[in-house]
């Protein structure tokens, strides 16, 4: 160990991503518009995770291309296949009501509108323990279907000139239930909840939300090697001088944390 190999991990603010668990969460929508991001779930003997597609470029579009030549019926069943799905990713300031656990800090949002009497985590009694407002930005990334879905809300409520009231000016919760083929989400508008909010923080950079890969890096995450052991690389050659500030951003960014929670998110 030398100093040299000491790295300062923040230069830039570490995204932090609302986990869409069971639960309802109550959001008020910071960004006027989401951003879309083409991207494939692959799992791999180096993990799983959900990674940008890149377009012609793309080594799992062009495997998905080859599954269909080989099985032309069947390649949705075949192994190694996996489709392009559309991800929207946008800023949100939680206000869910919810319980943060004194012993652990972990935190209880509300399920079908009642809390557990023990924290998930930890198991310490929280039947005591007062509600309360989150009040952080997230970062959150939604499948296309629920992204439809709040559009399709944000066209029902009208303002005194029939024009559509901005989705920034309301909260709207999302419900997660855990469905047999994984977890499915439901959009409620909660118009009433319209009090002007005002965010003190620096929203995060939604383009960053989802893991993007070189095409080398893909491959050798298929391979097997983790997203994890792909970052450790990047950071080396980085020592080196070679790689640019945009990718230290996202170097400093990816710890096994992010990259569990990133498989949570997705794996819906
Ligand atoms: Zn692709
Ligand atoms: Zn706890």
């Amino acid at each position: 160990m030398s100093f040299a190999e000491v790295r300062v991990p923040t230069v830039f603010k570490k995204s932090q991503y609302l986990r869409l668990d069971v639960g309802e969460h109550t959001l008020r929508i910071l960004d006027e518009n989401a951003t879309a991001t083409d991207t494939h779930y692959v799992i791999s003997r180096g993990g799983r995770a959900t990674i940008k597609c890149l377009g012609e470029d793309c080594p799992i579009c062009a495997i998905n291309n080859q599954l269909k030549l080989e099985h032309p019926s069947t390649f949705r069943n075949a192994q190694g296949y996996s489709p392009i799905s559309r991800r929207h990713s946008f800023n949100v300031l939680d206000r869910t009501e919810a319980k943060i656990c004194p012993k652990c800090q972990s935190v209880t949002k509300p399920r079908g509108g009642k809390f557990p009497s023990t924290c998930p985590e930890c198991g310490s009694f929280i039947s005591d323990v007062e509600t309360a407002p989150v009040n952080k930005v997230f970062l959150v990334t939604i499948s296309d279907a629920v992204a439809k879905d709040i559009n399709r809300i944000s066209k029902l409520y009208l303002d005194k000139d029939r024009e559509p009231i901005p989705l920034t000016s309301y909260d709207v919760t999302i419900s997660v239930e855990q469905g047999t083929k994984g977890r499915e989400m439901t959009v409620i508008a909660q118009p009433q909840r319209n009090d002007e909010v005002t965010v003190e923080e620096e929203l995060f950079d939604p383009t960053t939300a989802i893991t993007a890969l070189s095409k080398e890096e893909i491959v050798e995450f298929m391979r097997g090697i983790s997203i994890r052991d792909i970052y450790m690389a990047r950071n080396k050659k980085d020592d080196v001088g070679a790689t640019s500030k945009k990718e230290e951003n996202k170097v400093a960014e990816v710890s096994k944390e992010a990259e569990d929670m990133i498989n949570k998110l997705f794996g819906e």
